[in-house]
C-alpha cells in the first residue's frame, strides 16, 4: 500500500514515529494531497525526510505516459498502481466541468460481452489510496486543459475499468479521502459510482455515501437479454435491480442515471425502448444513451445514428429524460471499458504482473 492508503492520523503516527513533530505531516498531507506533489516537489519539507519518505513510504503511483486528444481538451494518463497495475485515466474538458473517469478495480469479472473490461476476467483489486491516485493525477492534469474549461477538477466518475461495487471496501475508502475537506475536499455530489446493479453494494452507498451519485448499466429491459448481455443478471435480475435502485433514490432523494450502450440489432429495438421507458419512469432515472464502442473480437457494432434517433424519440415520446452522449462522450467515457488497450503494452503489463502475484 502507498502513502495515498494513509488517513492524515496514520500518516501523523508515521512521522511522529520517526521522531518528527506533527506539523510535518499536515506539511506532507497537503503536498501529497492539496497540491498533488511528488516528494522532491515538497521543498518545505527537509531533503532528509523527503528522502525517507520516498524509501519508506512510497507515493504508489507513477506516471508512464500522458496523451492529450480531442484538440487538447482530453489528457490520458497512463498511470501504474502500487507498483503492480497498469491503468490509464481520462480528464475530459467541458465549458462548465472537468471530468475524471477512474478504474477501481484491473480487468473485471462481470464479464458483460459488449465491454473490453469484461473481456480480460478479474486481475486485480485497486486500493482505496491507488483509486484516490488516480484523481491525485487528475488534478494535476485538469489545470493543463485549455483556458474554456474550469481549469481545475470537478467531477469523479467510477466508469473506467472494473465494477466499483464489486471492491466496495476500497471505493467507499476512496470516497472518503477524495471527501476529506482536509486534503482535495471534492463535495460528494460531484462523484458517481457506476454499476452493473451489484444489489447490496447499492443498498450500501445508500447508506455509506448518501450524497453521492448512481448510474447503473442496464443495456436491456428484459431478463431474456439481459442475462445474455450482462451475466451478472443471473444473480441480480432487473427487479432486484430496480429495487435496490428505487431504495436508493427514497433515501437519498436523488435522481439516478440509467446507462444504455446501444448495440445495432441487439437491444435498440422499439421494444426495448418501451420496456426501459416503463423502468425509467418508475424511478424517475435520467437515461445516458451511449453508441457500442466496437472491441475486439466481438461481432457487436454501436446502432447507427438513424436507429439511436428512434430510440431516443420512442423514450421521449413515453416522458423519459434521455440524452445520447456527444462524440466525445462516445470516444472517452464510453470507452472506459477499454481505454488502456489503446496503450501498447498496457494490458501485457498486467498480465505479467498477474503472473508474478500468482507466483
Ligand atoms: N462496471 C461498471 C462501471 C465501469 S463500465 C458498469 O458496468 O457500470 C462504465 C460504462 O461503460 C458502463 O455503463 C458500461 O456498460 C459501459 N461500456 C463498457 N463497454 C462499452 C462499450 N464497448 N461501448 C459502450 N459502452 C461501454
Ligand atoms: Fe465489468 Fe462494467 Fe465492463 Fe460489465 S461493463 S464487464 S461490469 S466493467
Amino acid at each position: 500500500m502507498g502513502v495515498y492508503d494513509l488517513s492524515i492520523e496514520q500518516l501523523t503516527e508515521r512521522l511522529v514515529s520517526w521522531g518528527e513533530p506533527a506539523f510535518r505531516a499536515r506539511q506532507v498531507h497537503d503536498g501529497l494531497w492539496r497540491r498533488a506533489a511528488v516528494y522532491e516537489e515538497m521543498t518545505d519539507v527537509p531533503a532528509a525526510l523527503r528522502q525517507r519518505l520516498a524509501a519508506e513510504l512510497p507515493l504508489g503511483v507513477e506516471l508512464l505516459e500522458e496523451r492529450e486528444a480531442d484538440g487538447g481538451r482530453t489528457r490520458k494518463g497512463l498511470l501504474r498502481l502500487g507498483g503492480r497495475h497498469v491503468v490509464e485515466t481520462v480528464v475530459i474538458g467541458y465549458r462548465d466541468r472537468v471530468t475524471v473517469c477512474i478504474s477501481s478495480q484491473v480487468g473485471c469479472a462481470m464479464g458483460c460481452g459488449f465491454c473490453a473490461t469484461g473481456q480480460m476476467g478479474l486481475l486485480g483489486n485497486l486500493t482505496a489510496g491507488e483509486i484516490a491516485a488516480e484523481v491525485v493525477w487528475a488534478r494535476r492534469a485538469a489545470v493543463r486543459l485549455p483556458g474554456f474549461t474550469p481549469g481545475r477538477l470537478t467531477n469523479v466518475v467510477f466508469m473506467g475499468m472494473g465494477e466499483p461495487l464489486s471492491n466496495y471496501r476500497h471505493v467507499s475508502g476512496a470516497i472518503v479521502r477524495l471527501t476529506d475537506p482536509r486534503g482535495i475536499g471534492l463535495g460528494a455530489r460531484h462523484l458517481t459510482v457506476s454499476t452493473v446493479g451489484v444489489v447490496p453494494g447499492i443498498r450500501r452507498l445508500a447508506v455509506d455515501h448518501p450524497q453521492v451519485g448512481l448510474a447503473v448499466s442496464l443495456h436491456a429491459a428484459d431478463d431474456a437479454l439481459r442475462d445474455e448481455l450482462v451475466p451478472a443478471n443471473r444473480l441480480w435480475p432487473l427487479a432486484a435491480v430496480e429495487g435496490a435502485v428505487a431504495a436508493w433514490r427514497d433515501a437519498t432523494h436523488r435522481r439516478p442515471s440509467i446507462e444504455w450502450a446501444m448495440i445495432q440489432g441487439v437491444n435498440d429495438d422499439d421494444r426495448q425502448a418501451s420496456l426501459l421507458a416503463r423502468i425509467a419512469l418508475r424511478l424517475r432515472a435520467h437515461v445516458n444513451l451511449i453508441p457500442m464502442n466496437p472491441i475486439p473480437g466481438s461481432p457487436w457494432r454501436g446502432s447507427d445514428p438513424a436507429r439511436i434517433e428512434g430510440f431516443s424519440s420512442t423514450l421521449r415520446r413515453a416522458g423519459v429524460n434521455a440524452t445520447v452522449r456527444d462524440t466525445r462522450g462516445r470516444e472517452i467515457e464510453a470507452a472506459c471499458g477499454q481505454l488502456k488497450w489503446e496503450f501498447e503494452g498496457g494490458p501485457e503489463w498486467n498480465r505479467i504482473s498477474a503472473t508474478r502475484s500468482a507466483t
